[in-house]
């Protein structure tokens, strides 16, 4: 079995998802009392949040792709990133090292063409949702459209994940407000949701989206484990 080098605490209340799901479906496919071969580095979520609000990308890129060396040197086999705003300097740490990293975009967009979806909504922090790097992957990879929320919406779905999710926290109004931005999302042509947010899943489960959902902490995980074991 590979290793499996996890690159989390953005935030850590998802981080312990992808801890879980790796192991429950390395038991689903070894059986008991298999368990993933894991190494993780897990950061102090307070000063990447501070880097990013102001706009400190280029540090932030040196400081992923610094542990992303130090979990090759450690022995793991690939990487992934646990966030999907960090991708952002995904194809820059890629490029410093010799392992694969396992990039969240591509396992999500793999799953929605494979469940035959062209047309999909993303909720995501502002990061994700209005920059290039995740979009335009999808888009221009994988020949399926991405439909993005209102400005006033973009702006709510990235508060409460700032404000609540990254700490715990899950409200049944904010839960109500997302089910609302889905909703609108549908009436714009969307087939499904990417929850491209790690925490979002924490919130939104299936039975909350009138569209099915892509679970991108699922996914991401679920993929490592496909590779460990090849
Ligand atoms: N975990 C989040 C994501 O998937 C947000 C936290 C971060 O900014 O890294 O984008």
């Amino acid at each position: 079995m590979k290793t499996i080098a996890l690159i989390g605490g953005m935030s850590w209340e998802s981080t312990v998802d992808y801890y879980k799901i790796i192991n429950q479906e390395v038991k689903a496919r070894l059986g008991e009392p298999h368990s993933a071969e894991i190494i993780m580095h897990s950061v102090d979520f307070a000063e990447i949040e501070k880097l990013q609000s102001a706009g400190k990308w280029d540090i932030l890129t040196k400081k992923m792709i610094d542990i992303a060396h130090e979990l090759e040197t450690a022995g793991g086999d690939m990487i992934l990133i646990c966030a999907n705003t960090m991708h952002q300097m995904a194809p820059a740490v890629q490029k410093q090292i010799n392992i694969p990293l396992l990039h969240i975009a591509d396992s999500a967009a793999e799953k929605i063409k494979d469940d035959g979806y062209k047309k999909v909504g993303l909720l995501g922090t502002k990061y994700t949702m209005e920059g290039d790097f995740y979009k335009n992957r999808i888009e221009n990879k994988y020949d399926i459209e991405v439909v993005i929320p209102d400005s006033d919406a973009r702006e709510y779905v990235h508060q409460v994940i700032y404000q609540e999710l990254i700490a715990g926290i899950l409200k049944d109004e904010s839960r109500e407000n997302f089910k609302e931005i889905i909703g609108d999302l549908k009436d714009k042509g969307a087939e499904g949701i990417i929850l491209g947010c790690t925490e979002i899943p924490l919130l939104i489960k299936d039975s909350d989206s009138s569209l099915p959902v892509f679970n991108t902490t699922e996914i991401h995980a679920k993929k490592a484990v496909e590779l460990a074991l090849k």
